[in-house]
């Protein structure tokens, strides 16, 4: 499973979340979901800081790839 680091810009926390897909990520110290991820091991455009972190984009495209190979089982 991935682990993925985020900074908070609200509170400038910065914490390693291993997460799911479509898992809503928040600040462990302030609730707050507008967050930086610093680790961009695939180069996605996801830089944006919504509260949306449930797309693909949070996943490694390996990772995607093999959900979705998966899922047209
Ligand atoms: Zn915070």
């Amino acid at each position: 499973m991935p682990i993925f680091e985020f900074e908070c810009r609200d509170c400038s926390n910065k914490f390693e979340i291993l997460t799911k897909a479509q898992e809503k990520i928040y600040c462990p110290k302030c609730k707050s979901c507008n967050l930086d991820k610093l680790i961009s091991a695939f180069g996605t455009n996801s830089n944006d800081s919504k509260c949306n972190w449930g797309d693909p984009g949070l996943i490694n495209k390996q990772e995607f790839e093999r959900i979705r190979s998966k899922d047209s089982d």
